[in-house]
């Protein structure tokens, strides 16, 4: 694709890596990984130009990528260390798997939508992302085979936390999950595992797209 002009994605992440700093985030781990991720290449070509705005965008079949800020906020709420092993339920493009990816984490990504799991995995796969692990399934079963996790990172909203993910977490792990009794409006939820008990936080609202499974909504309003 033929460069733009005044479209230069180094500088253009920089300053959205600025603008997250202003905006309070602060784990150099998120905002080094942020600061490396090509965010343009995860968005539709006509959207390119967008890529690097703190805005969420459509990534067709009627899902979105998050706003930067959004995922900055859960890769930092997710308090992950290198090495971890992390579950994400909703593939999507496959961005927020190559920050955690990036932050040092080994990766086990569920995506439900044949639709956008097939261009994800060929582009984290061209990308080089060897530590990122594609599959197509219903998320709100988890990946009982790989598990346990000592993270997990749900990137829909549902009415509860599906108990096999609670049921997946190491002991001492962290999980987040937009959770709300209606579609599209739901506070993001990080519970903590503690010597087999959880301990459940509320982190604020947030506006997902809905998870849609077993131990999700039924379907799309
Ligand atoms: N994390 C993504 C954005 C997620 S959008 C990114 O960085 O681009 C939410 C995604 O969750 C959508 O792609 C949707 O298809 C998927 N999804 C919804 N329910 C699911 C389920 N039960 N299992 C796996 N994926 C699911």
């Amino acid at each position: 694709m033929p460069q733009r002009r005044n479209v230069d994605p180094v500088r253009l992440r920089q300053r959205m890596v600025e603008q997250l700093e202003a905006h309070g985030i602060s784990n150099p781990l998120v905002l080094a990984a942020m600061a490396s991720v090509p965010r343009h290449l995860f968005v539709q070509d006509a959207l390119r130009a967008q890529a690097y705005e703190d805005t969420p965008l459509p990534l067709g079949y009627g899902q979105t990528i998050s706003q930067p800020y959004i995922v900055a906020v859960m890769s930092e709420a997710l308090e992950v260390a290198p090495g971890m092993r992390v579950l994400e339920i909703g593939t999507g493009s496959g961005y927020q798997a190559a920050v955690l990816a990036t932050m040092g984490c080994t990766v086990f990504t569920i995506e439900r939508l044949r639709e956008l799991y097939q261009p994800a995995t060929a582009l984290l796969r061209q990308l080089n992302f060897h530590d990122i692990h594609t599959l197509r399934r219903d998320g709100t079963l988890g990946l009982p085979e790989t598990a346990p996790f000592e993270r997990i990172i749900v990137t829909a909203g549902g009415p509860v936390i599906p108990p096999p993910l609670t049921e997946q977490l190491d002991e001492n792990g962290l999980l987040l999950m937009p959770v709300g009794a209606q579609q599209r409006a739901q506070t993001l939820v990080r519970v903590r595992k503690t010597r087999g008990c959880t301990l459940q936080e509320d982190l604020g609202g947030v506006v997902f797209v809905d998870l849609i499974g077993n131990h999700g909504w039924q379907r799309s309003p």
